[in-house]
C-alpha cells in the first residue's frame, strides 16, 4: 500500500483525531498512488497515525480510521451498522411516521466525504470526495446488507459534489434497485423527492426539527416562507393551523414542487399560495401582513473569501423582515453557510435588528438535527445556524 510521510511535527491535529491531512503537512509519499486509493499515513518517525483516501488537493487525505485496520467489506460494513443504530437511538429511524433522514454525514460518522439520506425504501448515496466515489459500491454493498428489508433503491447522485478535475466520469443512477416511488414522510407529513434532479439529494432534511418547532408557532398566523424550496415549512405550518402560508422561491420548478407536496397533504386548501419570485422583490413590495416569517436562504458564502458578501446578505436579507414583520411577528432566520459562524449570523441579525430600531428577543438558537451529528474533533461540521426572534 501506499504510504505517506508527513513532515515533523504535523502529526498533532491527527493526534486529536481531526479526520484531514492537509498536503502542506507531508514531506513525501512512498509509491504513485491514485486519487481515491486508500493510503497509510505515517509521522516522520514512522509511527502509524491514520489511514485513509488520497486526494490531490489542499486536503490530501481524509482519515478513515485512525486503527491500522483494512479497509475491507467488514470496515464499510461496521461503520454503516453503528451509523443506523444511532439513527434507531435517537428515533428518526424505525419510527412508523418518519422514514427521512440522514444516515451518513460525513466527518460526523466518521466516513469523510460520504453522505447517505434514507427517503422511505430509497437511499440517496452522495460522494464528496474522489474516495468514496471508488469506494461507491462497497458502499452501496454494505449498505443494502445493513439495511436489509428497509431499503430496496440505492440511487447515487455525486454529479456536482466531486472535483471537476478529477474526471471520474460519474453519471447519476441507480446502483441497486429503481423504483419510481418518490413519496417520502417527515413527521407523518408527506412529500415528493426528486432524487434525480433535486438539489442535495433531493430534500433539506436537516430542517425536520425546526419545521417542528414551527409547526408549533403557527396557529392562527399569516405566514410567509422564503426560500420554500420543496415547502417543508409550509406544510408544517399548514399542519400547525396557520391562517393563510405564503410560499416564495425564484424557482419555478421549486414553486411547482412545493405546490405538489402542499397538495398531497392537505389537498384543495385554499389557505396556500406559493410565488415563484427573487426575495429581495418580494420583499420589497409585500406588505406587512405576515407575523410569521421564515427566511432560509441558500448558502451565501460556499469559501471564506465571500465572507464578507455574505454577511451583508443575511444583514440586508434580515432587514427587510424586520421592517416589514407586524408587531408580536416571529422570525425563524437561518444561515446553512459553513464558513459563517454562529458569532458572525448572530452579527448580522443583531445589525439588520438594530437597523429597524425594533425590539427583538431571541427565543431559540437552532442548529442542525442529531441525524447531522458533529465530530467532537471536526468542529467544522457545524454549519447550520438559526435565530427565533420575537419582534415586539
Ligand atoms: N427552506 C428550504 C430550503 C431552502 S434552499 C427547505 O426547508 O427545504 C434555498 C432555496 O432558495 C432554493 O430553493 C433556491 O431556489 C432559492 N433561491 C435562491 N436564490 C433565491 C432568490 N434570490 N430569491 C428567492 N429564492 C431564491
Amino acid at each position: 500500500m501506499n504510504t505517506v510521510y508527513l513532515k515533523k511535527g504535523k502529526e498533532e491535529s491527527l493526534k486529536r483525531f481531526h479526520p484531514w491531512v492537509f498536503s502542506g503537512a507531508i514531506h513525501h509519499i512512498e509509491g504513485d498512488p491514485e486519487e481515491g486509493e486508500v493510503v497509510r499515513v505515517l509521522t516522520a518517525d514512522r509511527q502509524f497515525i491514520a489511514i485513509g483516501h488520497y486526494q490531490i488537493g489542499s486536503i490530501a487525505v481524509r482519515v478513515l480510521s485512525f486503527v491500522d485496520e483494512p479497509i475491507d467489506e467488514a470496515f464499510w460494513h461496521r461503520r454503516l451498522a453503528i451509523a443506523y443504530d444511532m439513527r434507531r437511538a435517537i428515533g428518526v429511524a424505525g419510527n412508523p411516521k418518519n422514514n427521512t433522514y440522514r444516515l451518513v454525514h460525513g466527518e460526523g460518522d466518521n466516513l469523510p466525504g460520504l453522505v447517505i439520506d434514507v427517503y422511505g425504501r430509497t437511499a440517496v448515496v452522495q460522494a464528496h470526495s474522489v474516495g468514496m466515489h471508488v469506494y461507491r459500491h462497497e458502499v452501496a454493498r454494505a449498505l443494502a446488507d445493513v439495511m436489509k428489508g428497509v431499503v430496496e433503491n440505492i440511487y447515487y447522485k455525486s454529479e456536482t459534489t466531486l472535483p471537476f478535475k478529477a474526471d471520474l466520469g460519474q453519471e447519476n443512477g441507480f446502483i441497486l434497485g429503481g423504483s419510481a416511488d418518490n413519496v417520502a414522510m417527515e413527521n407523518g407529513l408527506n412529500f415528493h423527492v426528486d432524487w434525480l434532479k433535486g438539489q442535495k439529494t433531493g430534500f433539506f432534511v436537516d430542517q425536520r426539527e425546526n419545521r417542528a418547532l414551527l409547526e408549533r408557532y403557527s396557529k392562527d398566523r399569516s405566514v410567509l416562507n422564503m426560500f420554500c424550496y420543496t415547502g417543508g415549512f409550509s406544510f408544517y405550518a399548514m399542519r400547525g393551523g396557520a391562517k393563510l402560508v405564503h410560499s416564495v422561491d425564484s424557482s419555478a420548478k421549486a414553486i411547482d414542487l412545493t405546490n405538489k407536496n402542499v397538495e398531497l397533504n392537505f389537498p384543495g386548501d385554499p389557505r396556500h399560495t406559493a410565488y415563484a419570485e427573487d426575495a429581495f422583490k418580494y420583499l420589497d413590495r409585500m406588505g406587512d401582513q405576515y407575523d410569521l416569517i421564515i427566511l432560509d436562504p441558500p448558502a451565501f458564502a460556499k469559501h471564506k473569501d465571500a465572507l464578507r458578501n455574505a454577511l451583508q446578505g443575511y444583514r440586508k436579507l434580515n432587514a427587510k423582515a424586520f421592517e416589514k414583520i407586524k408587531p408580536g411577528g416571529i422570525l425563524f432566520t437561518f444561515s446553512c453557510s459553513q464558513v459563517v459562524t454562529k458569532e458572525n449570523f448572530r452579527t448580522a441579525v443583531f445589525t439588520a435588528a438594530a437597523m429597524s430600531g425594533r425590539s427583538v428577543r431571541i427565543l431559540h438558537q437552532l442548529t442542525q438535527p442529531a441525524d447531522h451529528p458533529v465530530n467532537i474533533y471536526h468542529p467544522e461540521g457545524e454549519y447550520l445556524k438559526g435565530l427565533v426572534l420575537y419582534v415586539e
